[in-house]
């Protein structure tokens, strides 16, 4: 029994040192493993930028910008090569089970917020030139391609969509929200740990319920009015002020009044909504920011998600599903 015990303690005695040697290591690797990655690069006419903790972080990264653009070239209105440049082409296409998906929650948005989200007005946006020569076109013309387009005239079946003539199928107000979920599958394939991922105007928060998001200041004076703690999801923001150009003293900016085919006046300088899924936070900030707060509202809760609305007199509104969660730090805005 004594040899043994001194055997045994022998053992321990380098055995202890072994596994604390290991543990150690381990611990090393693990933490090199997670190390913070970052990455930014320009896709969809924006730039974006990930930030991630994983073992497979720098591979991940590489998937999160091929991914963008991947889907960039599928739902590109003016790349020739793109899916969507064909379907508007030939005004019909076949669409595979994400597209079809993506399609549907689009009709339904626009169903639901009475036609004030409309995915058929890209040939509108072209005429109104944002991104290349803006301008305000005549009248006339503007009348005319609203009296051809419309959601009602898009025709969906399990595995296609069809549309007359004069309807352009635009995924402008939708593609960085899309792009979102694209990417928060691909965190999840790679069991990454925590990430802030940024495409534009739309934020995907993942692995931790404390991250925040920084609300832009429409006005440009400071970088931020607020900060919003919301929990995982996606965070998509509308505003005047991130496309616009200035004709006779009168700004002009890229979100439609499908009604009218001018810029959407409803008091809004920006709209934040906050949902799990990035399409519908994309598609439901546009919504609202043509609806306006009192609509735009109403909307938000037929889909349980929260929202911020910045007025243009400085007012900000925050819906319940988001109260509590966003403080106002630039105190030249008053909360409502
Ligand atoms: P967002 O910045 O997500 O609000 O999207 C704005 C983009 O959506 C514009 O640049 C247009 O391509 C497109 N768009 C403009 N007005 C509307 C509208 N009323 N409904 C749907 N898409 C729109
Ligand atoms: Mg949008």
């Amino acid at each position: 029994m004594a040899v043994s015990n001194s055997n045994s303690l022998k053992k321990i005695k380098y055995v202890i040192p072994a596994v604390i040697l290991c543990a150690v290591f381990a611990v090393f690797f693990v933490f090199l493993g997670n190390k913070e990655k970052t990455a930014s690069f320009f896709a969809m006419d924006t730039y974006c930028s990930a930030k991630i903790k994983g073992k497979n972080s720098s591979e991940c990264l590489k998937q999160i910008e091929a991914a963008v653009t991947d889907l960039e070239n599928i739902i590109s209105r003016h790349k020739k090569s793109s899916d969507f440049y064909a379907i508007n082409r030939d005004g019909k296409g076949t669409l595979d089970k994400k597209q079809s998906a993506w399609l549907n929650a689009m009709l339904s948005v626009s169903k639901n917020s009475g036609g004030a989200f409309d995915f058929t007005l890209g040939e509108l946006s072209d005429l109104w030139g944002f991104g290349d020569e803006p301008k305000v076109p005549d009248d006339e013309d503007i009348k005319a391609i609203l009296s051809r387009t419309g959601y009602q005239k898009i025709s969906l079946t399990e595995t296609g969509i069809s549309f007359p003539e004069g309807v352009s199928v635009d995924m402008g107000a939708v593609g960085k929200g899309i792009a979102l979920d694209e990417i928060k599958a691909l965190l999840d394939e790679n069991k990454v740990s925590c990430g802030v991922i940024s495409i534009g105007g739309s934020i995907l928060l993942y692995g931790s319920d404390t991250l925040t998001v920084g609300i832009t200041d429409p006005a440009g004076k400071s970088q931020y009015i607020g900060i919003l703690t919301p929990g995982n999801g996606c965070v998509s923001t509308s505003g005047s002020y991130e496309r616009f150009f200035e004709e006779n003293g009168k700004k002009y900016h890229h979100i439609l009044n499908p009604e009218t085919g001018y810029p959407a006046d409803s008091g809004l300088v920006s709209v934040t909504v906050y949902s799990e899924n990035g399409l519908l936070s994309d598609a439901l900030s546009t919504a609202c920011f043509v609806l306006g707060k009192e609509k735009g509202t109403a909307l938000l809760k037929e889909y349980g998600c929260g929202g911020i609305f910045v007025e243009t007199d400085g007012g900000v509104t925050v819906t319940d599903d988001l109260a509590g969660k966003f403080q106002l730090t630039d105190t030249s805005y008053t909360m409502r």
